[in-house]
């Protein structure tokens, strides 16, 4: 089944000229597909369309078979994990995954079901009363993910993920995230990155910008 499908999407910021032109693309589900190219190719502004962030300037895009150009972001069953965590320092790691679902009003009973199988998945467990400034760089990469798993999305998004880390850690949160990806029962997952190495280990599919 088609996850994700884009149809003659064309993306211009303001009047320049267009950034992206009649793209045309079907991701599957739970296909690993990766965007790859070089700074400035528009990587990040096509998983900016997918996600909502951006409007498209033309063509039409759907997820689960639905069109989606007029849905919020928070309405498109798509979670993105950033590059920058962004996590609340004065939180657990507990609420920082957990602050999405408060916001949505799901039940304190399903919150803490959801964390907790988050938790597990990630392997956090031991880490969730803990604050922020008290984890590693690949610790709180994995709390970020954690807050887009709770959501239960049809995707996950992430745009360049690993950047912030160092060589050692890149390596173990690249296979990480390859492993967590194969433990989603039909999420697929659309990965940025300018990283020939992330993509050829990581991709179901690679889709090349240039
Ligand atoms: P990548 O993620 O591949 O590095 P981007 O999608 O961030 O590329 O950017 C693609 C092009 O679009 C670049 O030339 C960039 O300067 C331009 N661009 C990105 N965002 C904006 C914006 N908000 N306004 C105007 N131009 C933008
Ligand atoms: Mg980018």
């Amino acid at each position: 089944m088609t996850a994700i499908s884009l149809r003659s999407i064309s993306k211009a910021y303001g009047e320049h000229p267009p950034v992206l032109r009649d793209v045309n693309l079907d991701i599957g589900e739970h296909e690993f597909c990766v965007f790859l190219g070089p700074s400035g190719c528009g990587k990040s502004t096509l998983l900016r369309l997918i996600a909502g962030l951006e409007d498209v300037s033309a063509g039409e895009l759907k997820i689960g078979g639905q069109r989606v150009n007029e849905v919020q972001p928070a309405a498109r069953g798509v979670a993105m994990v950033f590059q920058s965590y962004a996590l609340f320092p004065h939180m657990s790691v507990f609420e920082n995954i957990a602050f999405g679902l408060r916001i949505a009003k799901v039940s304190s009973d399903e919150i803490r079901r959801r964390v907790n199988e988050a938790a597990r998945v990630l392997q956090i467990e031991s880490l969730l009363e803990r604050k922020p400034r008290a984890l590693s760089g690949g610790q709180r990469q994995r709390v970020a993910i954690g807050r887009a798993i709770v959501r239960e999305p049809k995707a996950f998004l992430f745009d360049e993920p690993l950047s912030n880390l160092d060589a050692t850690l890149r390596a173990q949160t690249r296979i990480e995230i390859g492993r967590l990806h194969k433990r989603f029962d039909q999420a697929s997952s659309v990965y940025v990155t300018h990283d020939q190495v992330e993509a050829m280990t990581l991709a179901d599919k690679i889709v090349l910008l240039r």
